[in-house]
């Protein structure tokens, strides 16, 4: 057993590994869950405390306990699995471009990151409004203006998720909706208490972190690390992300 561990491990490329992991561990589905069972304990304690907040700005405002309630989260690889896409490359004998990518998110495919269908419905059950800020792009294809937008609200359906494209805030939406996140996470603090932030990259919780260099980030990591666990709840993802600038 030892032996073909250590064959598997010259076999395999890291990112090979990366998504053998998600796709085959117990492990990573184990970590999902527990991310969202943490975060659906912590509801009723971020709906009563009517200062709490999971936006550091908006935890000074005194205005803050008469918002609507919401919670934030992000799509690939948080809320939707999108394991399907390697599977997907190799039927067709091909790697990653942004138009194999345009062509997997119109299929809507992707299938649930564990637990979160079920942590969507409890915080919806309790009159949170569920946001999503995802990366995926708008981009006219043929004569459609943003079909990724139909192809999303159409995956989140199957899935078990009914949103709207009000709920959902794709990126290039808008000039100023760019790859940082920030800029859509503070233009609902204006009329939502943030209750929570969920995703599986540094940049779905803090602005500006696709521009920082790597030790900035690891001081905003500490600086922030607090928040972890109780309202900023991170899934694992070893296959890709901003981590990957960590040469910056
Ligand atoms: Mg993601």
């Amino acid at each position: 057993m030892f032996f073909l561990l250590i064959l598997m491990n010259l076999l395999f490329s890291q990112e090979q590994k990366s998504e053998q992991w998600m796709n085959h561990s117990v492990e990573f589905k184990a970590n999902c869950y527990q991310v969202y069972s943490n975060a659906s304990k912590m509801l009723d304690s971020a709906i009563k405390d009517r200062m709490w907040s999971a936006i550091p700005s908006q935890m000074e405002d005194q205005m803050v306990w008469d918002k609507k309630l919401a919670i934030i989260l992000d799509l690939d690889e948080t809320v939707i699995d999108n394991i399907g896409y390697y599977d997907f490359l190799r039927s067709k004998d091909t790697s990653h471009t942004s138009e194999n990518w345009d062509i997997w998110v119109s299929k809507a495919e992707a299938t649930a990151i564990v637990g979160a269908v079920e942590f969507i419905k409890k915080a919806e059950a309790k009159g949170i409004e569920i946001f999503y800020i995802t990366n995926r792009a708008c981009k006219q294809l043929d004569s459609v203006k943003c079909p990724q937008q139909e192809s999303t609200l159409e995956n989140l359906k199957k899935i078990g998720l009914k949103s709207d494209d009000y709920h959902l805030l794709l990126k290039d939406e808008y000039k100023s909706w760019t790859s940082d996140k920030g800029i859509r996470r503070q233009m609902l603090t204006e009329q939502y208490r943030i209750l929570m932030l969920v995703g599986d990259d540094f940049n779905d919780f803090y602005d500006n972190a696709v521009n920082l260099e790597q030790a900035n980030k690891e001081d905003a990591l500490y600086k922030n690390i607090k928040y972890f666990g109780e309202r900023w709840f991170i899934i694992p993802n070893p296959n890709y992300g901003t981590w990957q600038n960590f040469n910056k």
